[in-house]
């Protein structure tokens, strides 16, 4: 299985429009932050975890030809906002896109996109299944295990396939889900700042305190703010196997 960072930034992205930060003004293209995703080869199906703002960018910078569906941690925005994107991949494929996602976020869905769910939908707009998603499910062969967390108060879906698990704009997780990350070997976990507490988010030291229980053999921070350079020293900062991801990265597992 090949994973590929379509975005590790936060709802604002980086650099953050009229910011003069030096993360915002830095060179580094590790520093350039598209919304957060997530792109996932495996031996039958290719797909995309989350849809935010920059999916159209995305898909065109690493030339995503087959995307088989969607998973979908949560309603907001940055997650879900670019689902109208997926038109092409409507016609290129001859047939609707599968959303999965929780009750919360198909039910979001249905509103934002209002327009592809009328009973006589105008030509052009994107064709969408929408699949609730509660507990673990196999899609093409591939058995992904759903991982709930709390984003403040909102549930989030975290997802495990095989040995690797990708957790997102997590802020609180119980330790019966904890105990379903056991044994993976590659975490990705959302840590917005490095210090700072924040009240939906991880910051950098709760992501550190839950990879330190679930003990994986590398961890990728994602969803990082401006807060974060790369051309810093905060990979010094961190733990032999904890990384900042940036846009581009690719993982095989
Ligand atoms: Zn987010
Ligand atoms: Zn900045
Ligand atoms: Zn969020």
């Amino acid at each position: 299985m090949r994973v590929l960072f379509l975005g590790t930034g936060p709802s604002l992205g980086v650099p953050v429009p009229t910011c003069t930060c030096a993360t915002c003004l830095s060179d580094d293209p590790r520093d350039k932050r598209l919304r957060s995703s997530i792109y996932i080869t495996a031996v039958n199906t290719s797909f995309i975890i989350d849809c935010g703002p920059d999916f159209r960018q995305q898909a065109l910078v690493h030339n995503l030809k087959k995307i088989d569906f969607v998973l979908v941690t949560h309603k907001h925005n940055d997650h879900i906002g670019g689902l109208d994107d997926v038109r092409p991949y409507n016609y290129s494929q001859g047939r609707v896109m599968k959303i999965y996602g929780n009750e919360d976020t198909i039910i979001d869905i249905k509103k934002r996109f209002y327009y592809s769910f009328e009973e006589k939908p105008y030509p052009g707009t994107p064709k969408f299944e929408l699949i609730i998603v509660s507990e673990d499910i196999v899609i093409d062969g591939l058995k992904i295990e759903i991982i709930n967390g709390f984003h403040g108060e909102m549930p989030v879906l975290g997802f495990r396939i095989g040995d690797f698990a990708y957790l997102t704009d997590f802020k609180y997780i119980e330790d019966s889900e904890i105990m379903k990350l056991a044994g993976i070997k590659i975490l990705v976990i959302n840590a917005l700042l490095p210090v700072r507490e924040h009240k939906l988010h991880f910051n950098l030291p709760e992501a550190l305190q839950l990879a330190e229980k679930i003990k994986p053999e590398k961890v990728y921070l994602t969803h990082l703010s401006h807060r974060f350079a790369h051309f810093a020293d905060s990979e010094s900062r961190l733990p032999n196997n904890v990384f900042l991801a940036y846009d581009g990265l690719e993982l095989e597992i």
